[in-house]
């Protein structure tokens, strides 16, 4: 920051030169591109800032009561913990004590006798409630929370969903797509229960889902989508094997995805802008800077992410806040928690460049804007308030990092038949790779 106020790129005189030209026939796109518009000029009159306090109410409201319309999402409650938890510390807000321990309750409940977490008390396990209920537990960061995960069940259970080709299904008898090697590398690596024979494979498949269009599909073969193309890089960058990735296809790619009129990003090629994919998208890129970095490239900015950080603010604060607190999709969309957390998850990457040794802070609009508020600089350490890799406070990775590593590994729950070999595989050497940021 110089001081000196950002000007608006939604106020240049080349922006509307980006909009979708349809002919004067109403598309989608264009349909939803005038509602950009005018959320960019009536938000920017009412409030260019961050609805901190608004969020906030919304957000405590939601850790103790959910309205009907939630009621779809029984299945994915430790999701709700997380979103709400994650969001939180976003904003700097603590979590009660007493809320604190309500949650672990809450999650030891949603825990599998057969290891790992459901999506509900008495539900089956299943890979994406178990990496929200770690991540949740994670962020609370008590010894109450830590105590909650079994260790030992939940290796049984990553055990009971790998797959002979390497990929991971989503449950039991479920389906195989690469958020379950992202779930199960993130529970892993956090909770040092990581060993190379659980992700033998595992690398080559990830990479096969790599196609064409440079970004990761579900499974191999398909179409390349922002959450999958997140979830197997970021488990690339856990088992320390993104390298082997096309890393120029997929930054070309990535910001390819960056929408030039709304500025925020899209899930897929031709798709609408969607405020999650402010974090499952530009989270790319802290993860891209420093694969790149690490093979030698010399043209890196050491200033600024390689997409326009400015923009993105743009979208989330002017087109995704919802004047009552919560963040949406796009405009015209109600507010949820699932957006609330990833957009603020990607204001914090778009917000803040690099780590501890080199930060650089890119702040749109007014001070009150900045997702971390200074509190002094003797208080303020430069880190950015998200993981771009497990996507909680980097603070709470190393301290889970740190509980979990006194721990030893669990040897004795390995498949049947285990052999010998296995159960010495050293897992360290596996699992170093992900306690830094960019
Ligand atoms: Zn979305």
């Amino acid at each position: 920051m110089d001081g000196v106020p950002t000007p608006l790129r939604c106020f240049s005189e080349r922006h509307p030169a980006e909009m979708f030209a349809d002919d004067g026939v109403d598309s989608v796109t264009s349909v939803e591109q005038r509602a950009v518009l005018r959320c960019l000029f009536v938000h920017f009159l009412l409030h260019s800032t961050l609805l901190r306090e608004q969020h906030y109410q919304y957000l405590k409201k939601g850790l103790r009561h959910l309205s009907d319309a939630y009621e779809c999402l029984d299945a994915s409650r430790p999701w709700l913990c997380f979103w709400i938890l994650h969001s939180l510390e976003l904003l700097e807000e603590p979590i009660p004590t007493a809320v604190a321990s309500d949650v672990c309750q809450f999650l030891a409940r949603c825990q599998s006798p057969t290891g790992g977490f459901a999506g509900g008390p008495g539900q089956h396990a299943h890979l994406a409630p178990t990496y929200a209920a770690v991540n949740a537990l994670c962020i609370i960061g008590t010894e109450e929370a830590y105590n909650v995960i079994n260790r030992e069940k939940l290796l049984d259970f990553l055990w009971s969903v790998k797959q002979p080709d390497g990929s991971f299904v989503m449950h039991v008898g479920g389906e195989v797509d690469v958020r379950s090697a992202y779930c199960a590398a993130s529970v892993a690596s956090l909770t040092n229960i990581l060993t190379p024979k659980l992700f033998e494979d595992t690398t080559n498949w990830i990479l096969s889902c790599q196609n064409w269009e440079g970004g990761l599909s579900g499974v191999p073969g398909l179409e390349a989508h922002g959450g999958y193309t997140f979830c197997g890089t970021a488990a690339l960058v856990i088992l320390g094997k993104e390298h082997m990735l096309d890393l120029k296809a997929l930054l070309r790619w990535v910001v390819s995805r960056q929408m030039r009129f709304e500025g925020g990003f899209q899930g897929r090629c031709n798709k609408l802008v969607d405020g999650c994919y402010s974090f499952w998208q530009a989270g790319l890129l802290p993860l891209l800077h420093r694969a790149l970095f690490k093979e030698g490239e010399s043209e890196l900015s050491r200033q600024r992410w390689m997409f326009e950080q400015q923009a993105l603010q743009e979208y989330i604060l002017l087109c995704c806040q919802n004047p009552a607190g919560g963040l949406l999709d796009k405009p015209g969309k109600s507010r949820d928690f699932y957006h609330t957390c990833y957009c603020l998850s990607g204001l914090s990457i778009a917000q803040h460049f690099g780590n501890m040794d080199l930060h650089h802070e890119m702040i749109l609009g007014k001070e009150e804007n900045r997702l971390v508020r200074l509190q002094g600089l003797t208080t303020y350490h430069g880190v950015a308030p998200t993981h771009p890799v497990y996507n909680i406070c980097p603070e709470k990775v190393s301290q889970a990092l740190q509980h979990f590593h006194r721990l030893p590994v669990p040897y004795e729950n390995k498949p049947p038949g285990a052999s010998a070999d296995e159960r010495l595989s050293d897992p360290a050497a596996a699992s170093g790779s992900a306690d830094h940021q960019s």
